[in-house]
C-alpha cells in the first residue's frame, strides 16, 4: 500500500544534492535530521528502517525542501506519507502519542501552563475544544467507508 502510493519515478529523480536538507530549519536545529538521507533510504526500499527513525516526526511540513528541490521531488509529501504509514504500523514516538491525546482532549498540541502564563502577565486559558476530536471521528468514519 505504502510503496504503491509513493511516486517512485519522482524518487528516482533525486540525485542527493542535499539542497533539501541545507534549507531545512529542523536540520539546522538537529543535524541528525536529514531529509535527503531519509529519501535515499526510502528510495532504496529500506522502509522498515525509515519507519523506526524518530526524527521523521520532527518535520514541520513547511514545504521549504520541496520548493528548493531542483528535481521537483515532493519531499514534504513523501515524509508526510511515510509518517502516516509509520502511524498505521504503530511506529509512533511517545511524544507524538502525548500530543495526539492532548489535541483530542483540548484542541491543543501541548498542555497550557497557566502558572507560566500568570508569571508572564497573561490571562489564564481554561476553555477546551473538541473540534479536533470531531474531525478525527469524521476522518475515521470516512476511512471505514472508503
Ligand atoms: S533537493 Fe531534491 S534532488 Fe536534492 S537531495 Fe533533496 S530531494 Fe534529492
Ligand atoms: S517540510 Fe520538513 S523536511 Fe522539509 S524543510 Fe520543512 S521541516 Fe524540513
Amino acid at each position: 500500500m505504502y510503496s504503491y502510493l509513493l511516486d517512485k519515478e519522482k524518487l528516482k529523480c533525486c540525485y542527493q544534492c542535499g539542497k533539501c536538507s541545507s534549507g531545512c530549519d529542523i536540520n539546522r536545529l538537529d543535524g541528525s535530521f536529514q531529509p535527503h538521507r531519509l529519501l535515499h533510504l526510502i528510495g532504496m526500499g529500506a522502509t522498515d528502517k525509515v519507519l523506526k527513525i524518530d526524527s521523521l516526526w520532527k518535520c514541520t511540513t513547511c514545504f521549504t525542501c520541496s520548493e528548493r528541490c531542483p528535481q521537483g521531488v515532493k519531499i514534504t509529501e513523501i515524509l508526510w506519507l511515510t509518517r502516516a504509514f509509520a502511524f498505521k504500523s504503530g511506529c509512533i514516538p511517545e511524544l507524538a502519542v502525548i500530543q495526539r491525546d492532548t489535541l483530542l482532549k483540548s484542541g491543543r498540541l501541548m498542555p497550557v501552563d497557566n502558572k507560566k502564563r500568570e508569571k508572564a502577565g497573561l490571562p489564564a486559558i481554561t476553555e477546551e475544544s473538541d473540534v479536533a476530536a470531531q474531525i478525527f471521528k469524521i476522518a475515521e468514519e470516512k476511512e471505514q467507508i472508503l
